[in-house]
């Protein structure tokens, strides 16, 4: 392992449990808005099921025979054009929070990040100097930056697309033949919204994360004094959930401006500014963070 970080005046010891200690409370911050975010949608998905339900009891109520809904009731009248404009629009009218919810809310993850991880390194190392801010467009581009080729934007807009698709497709499988009940209708459409909610949930999570890493990796590579230098420690959640090549991770330590480097599996030599934003399969569900450290000029 590196040398354990330099200051002049608090102890290394010292120095390095304050700032593990900052970094944990940035990550159980990051938790608690993640709970929020994902709180916030269990309602925006429950007013979207309500919704949906309205529309496909009016259809049932309107052109059911003998208790079912048929392709051929639903194709007269430009009736089936109606009903799947009417499934669009409650989706359209309901992923405006979801999107929000899951893009916007993140705003607060990056802003924590950014100022408590600034705020650590300043008080631990007794800097002494005014902490630098994010401005309002730099968090726009952290949110928009693509990970994996896509932004967060694009992919909730994919999920948002896939959804209609689901949900109209589902209708058309279910009225042709003899046709469904109103409880088929639902229930059909209730396990497509339940999916998708679950897999929202998934995504807020792990953006989370990769903003998060992404954020923390900017903040240290951001500062910078003339004595000293900082570097990024790689730590796991420490449970039996983290991948055998995130434990071969933990405690690699290289400068806040370099690049941690994977040392075995799949992805051995790949690099990554931080956990989770390395766009390989290692990002997947990924839970570790970053610990900085600070240490004298020169020194490894
Ligand atoms: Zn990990």
């Amino acid at each position: 392992m590196s040398e354990p970080p330099y200051n002049p005046y608090p102890s290394y010891n010292e120095q390095n449990v304050r700032l593990h200690k900052a970094f944990e409370a940035v990550v159980s911050a990051n938790e608690r808005a993640v709970n929020a975010m994902q709180k916030g949608l269990a309602g925006d998905y429950a007013r979207l099921l309500r919704q949906l339900k309205s529309v496909v009891s009016a259809a049932h109520e309107n052109y059911s025979i003998s208790g079912k809904l048929s392709w051929a009731e639903l194709q007269r009248y430009e009736r089936i054009k109606k009903l799947e404009e009417q499934v669009d629009k409650a989706i359209k009218d309901n992923y405006s929070n979801i999107r929000k919810r899951v893009i916007s809310d993140q705003k607060k993850v990056i802003e924590q990040t950014y100022d408590g991880s600034v705020q650590a390194v300043i008080s631990a190392a007794e800097l002494g100097i005014k902490p630098p801010g994010l401005t309002g467009a730099r968090i726009q581009e952290i949110l928009n930056k693509p990970w994996s080729g896509v932004s967060l934007a694009e992919r909730m807009y994919l999920r948002q697309t896939y959804l209609g698709i689901q949900l109209k497709g589902s209708i058309r499988r279910g009225t042709l033949g003899e046709g469904e009940t109103f409880s088929e209708s639902m229930k059909n459409i209730k396990d497509y919204v339940t999916k998708d909610y679950a897999g929202t949930k998934r995504v807020a999570e792990d953006s989370a994360h990769q903003y998060q890493s992404d954020t923390t990796a900017e903040a240290l590579k951001g500062l910078s004094e003339k004595e000293i230098e900082l570097t990024k420690t790689w730590v796991t959640a420490g449970d039996d959930r983290v991948r055998p090549s995130h434990v071969d991770m933990d405690g690699q330590t290289v400068l806040a401006s370099e690049q941690f480097e994977f040392v075995s599996g799949d992805n051995k030599g790949v690099k990554t500014e931080a956990p989770g934003i390395s766009a390989s399969d290692e990002d997947w569900g990924c839970r570790c963070w970053v610990v900085a450290g600070i240490r004298k000029k020169g020194e490894e």
